[in-house]
């Protein structure tokens, strides 16, 4: 969506991302449906809530899926506050995950930026961190009142007619879905 260039997905290849979680049991009622499908993905944790819910960080990990971090508390200026500040929603929310994790390891080295609210001074730092910006390539969209079922689909529809991209969708304010036949029947 920000890029000019996105990874070299092979044909049908749908990278599901989830953003702002943990908060159960929305969070785990993903879970629940990723183990169903057979389907791993990546989660987008905020620091406080993993220091709020750290056996949803852990479930998340022991599940499988990848952990990358989406800063501490969420604010939605990483496009205009100072560097300062930038800096320590991403070091706090890596150390938050982090330590809810337990276990001495830490999240990927995956950063999505709150609202996709990108700054150069930004990059260049978490560049220097050797941490890598996550963007997307379309949206679920189900964090919306009226996308109960319409987010079910989007993978599908947003994608085609190359079926296939990175998907970023929402742990925390989405209602309850179901995977899509589309993606997921085969
Ligand atoms: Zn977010």
């Amino acid at each position: 969506m920000q890029y000019h260039e996105s990874l070299p997905l092979e044909d049908h290849e749908v990278v599901i991302t989830f953003d702002d979680g943990p908060l159960p049991p929305r969070s785990t009622h993903v879970l629940d449906i990723l183990e169903h499908e057979c389907v791993k993905a990546t989660f987008f944790l905020i620091g406080k809530m993993a220091r709020n819910f750290p056996d949803a960080v852990r479930h998340i990990r022991d599940a499988g899926h990848t952990i990358g971090t989406h800063s501490y508390s969420h604010p939605l200026t990483f496009h205009r506050m100072s560097l300062e500040r930038a800096q320590f929603e991403i070091n706090e929310g890596i150390a938050s995950v982090t330590s809810a994790l337990g276990d001495g390891t830490g999240p990927a080295p995956f950063f999505r930026v709150p609202g996709l609210l990108r700054a150069d001074g930004v990059e260049r730092y978490l560049a220097s961190r050797n941490l890598q910006v996550w963007s997307a390539d379309f949206l679920a969209d189900d964090w919306t009142r009226t996308a109960r079922r319409r987010c079910i689909r989007a993978p599908c529809s947003a994608s085609r007619p190359t079926t296939k991209g990175f998907c970023c969708s929402m742990t925390s304010r989405s209602k309850p879905w179901k995977p899509c036949p589309t993606c997921c029947g085969s």
